[in-house]
């Protein structure tokens, strides 16, 4: 290992790699370290060995973006597939699409609106709060879509994932789920979507293969007995970090909460368990979130995929201890104060760029990740 890169990027995810590989570009020495043994972070995917199928490891990964600047930016490691996500949920033993769209009010009041109608009927159920003025997801689902559609498809789904009553989490968490008085059930809005024609690993590993970048696996920034370790770096070199925020401080401001997931991997001996790439559970009584059943993502593998076999994953969402992966920034009122007094700790470590996911405890999709990686690299670091 070089001891004495120009920078140290600690975590491999799409925000340190994109970091890492701008800064190869320009000609500085980079190393990357990752304590995990392989690199790319949450996005990491890999083979099941037994079918080929290409499975996501830490859940399922969907690309999408609108700004031209990320899409041209990765696109130079992979070429993308026309895949276009599309998300459906079982209540009460029916399935309905998502996200809530004419198809699913339909069906769901077993009526032929018009989407006029629709609106009509969905602005009267919601009429309880002003969805702009919502203080919490509560408020903020029931002032769009109503009490009754709240109550079947995200009420207990949002409580068994955030394991946080609904009423204490931020609204913005419900604003990612559109609503719409059209047939239309794609899942994302955006310009641009897909998934990495030859997987996720290989898109990662393209942008760390540059002679600049020195990548150290199993290496944990914390141990001390690695050279290239807090104690031994802070000060002396620019470094990038993107593990969580309030480790890197020792929990000084105390612990901010977290969502893990737990996946129960299946190898199954037929040809198609679910027909869909994603199916949600939106009731209390099932345990899980959701099932992914990989293959389906990659339609166009048919002929490489096993016809009688497929692999599908169970989601459970909890809390996370210290031990665990932390998934999701949980973002109550008490999480976003512990929050400031850690920004306001970033001050007085110099040379130091928090970034990513877990470095600024923020809810960033892969594109937003490698957005902001961009413009650290570009208003800051170069
Ligand atoms: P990460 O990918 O988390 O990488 C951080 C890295 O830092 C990790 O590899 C970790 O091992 C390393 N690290 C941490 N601490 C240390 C340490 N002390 N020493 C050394 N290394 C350390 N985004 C989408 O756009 N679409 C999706 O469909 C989507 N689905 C998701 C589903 C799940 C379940 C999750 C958890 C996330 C999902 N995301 C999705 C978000 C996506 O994973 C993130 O945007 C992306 O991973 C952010 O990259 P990052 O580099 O910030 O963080
Ligand atoms: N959500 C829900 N029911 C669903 C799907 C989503 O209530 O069937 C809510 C839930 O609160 C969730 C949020 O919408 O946290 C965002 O959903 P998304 O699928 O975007 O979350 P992610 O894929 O990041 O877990």
């Amino acid at each position: 290992m070089t001891t004495s890169p120009d920078l140290l990027v600690v975590g491999s995810g799409f925000f340190g790699l994109t970091v890492a590989e701008r800064a190869a570009s320009a000609g500085r020495k980079v190393t990357v370290i990752d304590r995990r043994s392989h690199i790319g972070g949450n996005a990491y995917t890999e083979n099941e060995p037994s079918t080929g199928i290409e499975v996501h490891k830490y859940g399922a990964h969907l690309f999408h973006t609108s700004n031209a600047t990320v899409w041209e930016y990765v696109n130079r490691f992979t070429a993308f597939t026309s895949y276009v996500h599309r998300v459906y949920t079982t209540h009460k033993g029916v399935v309905f699409p998502l996200p809530i769209n004419l198809g699913t009010i339909n069906q769901f009041f077993q009526a032929a609106y018009t989407p006029d109608e629709a609106r009509a009927l969905v602005h009267e159920l919601a009429g309880e709060f002003d969805p702009t003025r919502a203080q919490n997801l509560e408020e903020r689902a029931i002032g769009l879509i109503g009490r009754p559609l709240y109550e079947a498809f995200i009420r207990d789904y949002t409580a068994k994932q955030w394991q946080t009553a609904p009423t204490e989490l931020p609204a913005s968490v419900i604003s990612r789920l559109p609503v719409r008085y059209t047939y239309d059930n794609r899942y994302f809005n955006d310009t641009w979507e897909g998934l990495p024609v030859d997987g996720y690993t290989a898109w990662l590993e393209r942008m760390a293969d540059h002679p600049n970048i020195e990548v150290a696996l199993d290496v944990d920034f914390f141990d001390e007995a690695q050279p290239l370790n807090k104690d031994a770096t802070v000060g002396q070199l620019p470094i990038v970090y993107t593990g969580p925020v309030d480790r890197y401080f020792d929990y000084a401001a105390g612990e901010l909460s977290w969502r893990t997931l737990d996946f129960e991997q299946e190898v199954l001996e037929i040809g198609d368990f679910q027909g869909t790439s994603v199916m949600n559970y939106a009731d209390a009584d099932v345990p899980y979130t959701r099932i992914h059943e990989f293959k389906h993502f990659h339609p166009e593998r048919a002929d490489r995929y096993p016809a009688d076999r497929t692999v599908i994953v169970r989601e459970y969402s909890r809390f996370a201890e210290r031990a665990d992966e932390p998934y999701y920034p949980v973002n109550t009122t008490a999480d976003r104060t512990g929050l400031l007094a850690y920004r306001d700790l970033q001050q007085g470590e110099v040379g130091v760029h928090f970034g990513g996911r877990l470095g600024t405890y923020q809810y960033l999709d892969m594109h937003m990740a490698i957005g902001s990686a961009l413009s650290m690299w570009n208003n800051t670091l170069a």
